[in-house]
């Protein structure tokens, strides 16, 4: 298989840089050679941002006109089949290059924006977006990756491809999550073992339970647990509907769960002044509400977020059973 891969000397770093350098050096790369990413990445300075803010956390809200494509995806099965897919290596546009992870993943400049520096790290192979044998690929991922959050979103929760497997990546420092929750889940320990705690918090707008610890194996395998719990709240026995962000700071991993009952809420489908173009997926979930259109972003309401957020959050009900099958575990 040929893969479209950057020359290291093209990277201007010495063999010895970590992967992270790495990627940021490819971004720099692909936006002063590829038209697209250069012309995205300068727009991306002048998109509109607002806090929104509630008790205990706030809401950035962008209005980000490129998004368009992802907020509005068709991600049926009927559109799937029909398009070419933009993630195998053999349709990527030709200025497009990226750098061999593990010899199994390319890290990828994302050409849609939502972070200054944004990452696409496909599978080299067209395989379906599945989280469940790939867990601990996401935890080394993140530790190679430490100056980005790894993100996961779900084949059913905003994926736009749902068929080719992959991650993406954003600098930190943007989503105020990173900063918001570890104040808040202090009194939502749910599960605290040896070298690894899980949280529950549901007075943040949306459910979150959070793995955190600094053993690979240890939160891999609650990670497993967790899904494995959700999976049997599911009745279609598919893969349960989330997104996940994860992120590795001091020699402990953080890992966040947001576990959901809808995709798009009412709102996506309102017609005329109702509507409000939102497709929510991880960044979403991470507090920034990404709206393609200005009419919504000028016109998104603090009720607004908390009505988006109640509809497509897992279900008071199912959270009370996940936590009942959590203290199962004690
Ligand atoms: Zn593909």
């Amino acid at each position: 298989m040929h893969l479209p891969l950057l020359d290291q000397k093209e990277l201007k770093l010495s063999e010895s840089a970590t992967l992270s350098q790495k990627a940021r050096m490819l971004i720099q790369q692909q936006v002063s050679s590829w038209d697209l990413a250069k012309t995205n990445y300068e727009g991306l300075k002048r998109v509109k941002v607002r806090n929104v803010e509630f008790d205990n956390c706030s809401i950035r809200v962008q209005f980000n006109p490129e998004r368009i494509r992802s907020s509005a995806a068709k991600v049926d099965a009927k559109s799937i089949q029909e398009r070419a897919c933009f993630l195998c290596a053999r349709n990527l546009p030709k200025e497009q290059k990226g750098i061999l992870y593990d010899d199994q993943y390319l890290i990828l400049v994302n050409p849609f924006p939502i972070f200054n520096e944004h990452l696409t790290i496909p599978d080299i192979l067209h395989a379906d977006q599945d989280i469940s044998c790939r867990l601990k690929d996401m935890l080394l991922l993140a530790r190679e990756l430490d100056d980005f959050v790894v993100f996961y979103n779900g084949p059913r929760c905003g994926a736009s491809a749902p068929d080719h497997f992959h991650f993406q990546a954003g600098i930190k420092g943007f989503m105020p999550i990173e900063e918001e929750l570890v104040n808040l889940e202090e009194k939502d320990l749910v599960l605290p073992k040896e070298g690894c705690g899980i949280y529950m918090t549901d007075n943040y707008l949306r459910k979150v339970i959070t793995v955190v610890g600094e053993d690979i194996e240890m939160i891999a395998a609650w990670m497993r647990e967790v899904i494995g719990m959700l999976y049997f709240l599911n009745e279609d026995r598919m893969e349960p509907m989330m997104n996940i962000l994860c992120s590795y700071d001091n020699g402990e991993w953080r890992v966040h769960f947001f576990p959901r009952r809808q995709h798009r809420p009412k709102q996506y489908f309102d017609q005329g002044e109702k509507q409000i173009l939102i497709s929510p997926a991880s960044v979403d979930f991470g507090g920034v509400f990404i709206t393609p259109r200005e009419e919504d972003f000028v016109k998104i309401k603090a009720s607004d977020i908390e009505d988006i957020f109640e509809q497509v959050t897992l279900s008071d009900e199912d959270w009370k059973r996940f936590r009942v099958s959590l203290l199962t575990c004690l």
